[in-house]
């Protein structure tokens, strides 16, 4: 076990994390951050960022959160890759426990954000990788001249569809309602595009075919007319949102019934010395630039928290 005790510790290496990072960096306290099974967060698996503020012509989301890496590095921020199994808050310095070692620290900032969520069928979770994806710009190459499904009705199934069209043949957006949570200019785009098409009141009942090893077709259910029928594509892809990712602190900290970490005054958790910033706290606004502020809060009350402390 390294008993080494550091300053702070950022869990997640998003852009709420490596905002974190900047600025504790550049407090001097030597942040260590670690990134779990997803380095970069939900940038890094995007295309195009067209409202991240300084970039007029908008800049590619793993180049954003590349660009974040280096600046944090530069004031010398520290890296690894690990995953939180449990942390002790009881004792100080925290006890970070990550499986095979042990880290410990003084203060730790949270921002392990929220991963794609799934409908949870049968179906779907076998063909995980071979037709059924939550990651657009990952997979969306594979299915070149291909018919194509998208599930959700928000800016992230927008998004996932617009950027598919660039590879299938047709592109369409499977959403249980006919009322979209997507931004208008979005939900636009989509609606204009030549290559996307729209089935509202409608649900995936099971995903085809597992036999087959790869996806061949949807079992769809129309919610009004309860009519089911299998509708031939090639390929779903998942638009359904996020989960945010602290099941480890479950019982150790606030969490609100679907699990998104409750913070005060922004980034204090219940907890002293432990923060939280970013998707993992954040279920209203969810956006790069609003991920990013908090990052920058937590970083200052973590210095904060130490000048107090007589660090
Ligand atoms: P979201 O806004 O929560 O939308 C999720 C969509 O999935 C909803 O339409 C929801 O349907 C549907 N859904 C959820 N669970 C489902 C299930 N089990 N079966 C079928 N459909 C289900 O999530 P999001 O699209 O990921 O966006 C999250 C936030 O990030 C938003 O603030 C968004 O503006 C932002 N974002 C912005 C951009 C951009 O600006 N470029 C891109 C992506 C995301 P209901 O509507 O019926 O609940």
């Amino acid at each position: 076990m390294d008993t080494s005790v550091r300053n702070v510790v950022i869990l997640g290496s998003g852009c709420s994390g490596l905002t974190a990072a900047i600025y504790a960096a550049r407090a001097n306290l030597k942040p260590l951050v670690l990134e779990g099974h997803e380095p970069g967060g939900q940038l890094s698996i995007t295309t195009l960022v067209e409202n991240f503020p300084g970039f007029p012509d908008g800049i590619q989301g793993p180049e954003l959160i590349e660009n974040m890496k280096k600046q944090a590095a530069r004031f010398g921020t520290d890296y690894q890759m690990g995953h939180l199994v449990s942390a002790d808050f009881t004792k100080r310095p925290f006890i970070l426990n990550l499986g095979s070692s042990q880290i410990l620290t003084r203060t730790l900032i949270i921002s392990s954000g929220a991963s794609a969520r799934w409908l949870g069928l049968p179906g779907e979770q076998a063909l995980i990788g071979h037709g059924v994806s939550s990651c657009a710009t990952c997979d969306g190459f594979f299915f070149s001249g291909k018919d194509i499904t998208v599930i959700g009705g928000g800016d992230s199934a927008m998004e996932e569809a617009l950027f598919l069209t660039r590879f299938a043949s047709k592109v369409t957006i499977i959403h249980r309602r006919d009322l979209f949570r997507a931004s208008k200019i979005m939900l636009e785009r989509a609606r204009q595009h030549p290559k996307i098409e729209f089935l509202t009141d409608t649900v995936v009942d099971d995903v085809l075919d597992v036999q087959k090893k790869e996806v061949t077709g949807l079992r769809l259910r129309n919610l009004k007319t309860g009519a089911q029928w299998d509708f031939p594509t090639s390929a779903m892809f998942l638009g359904i949102g996020h989960e945010p990712n602290a099941k480890w602190a479950a019982g150790q900290l606030d969490t609100d019934p679907d699990g998104y970490l409750l913070t005060k005054n922004y980034v204090f958790t219940r907890v002293p010395g432990v923060f939280a910033s970013g998707d993992v706290q954040d279920r209203r606004y969810r956006q790069a630039i609003s991920a990013a502020g908090t990052g920058c809060m937590a970083a200052m009350e973590a210095e904060k928290f130490l000048e107090e402390e007589g660090r």
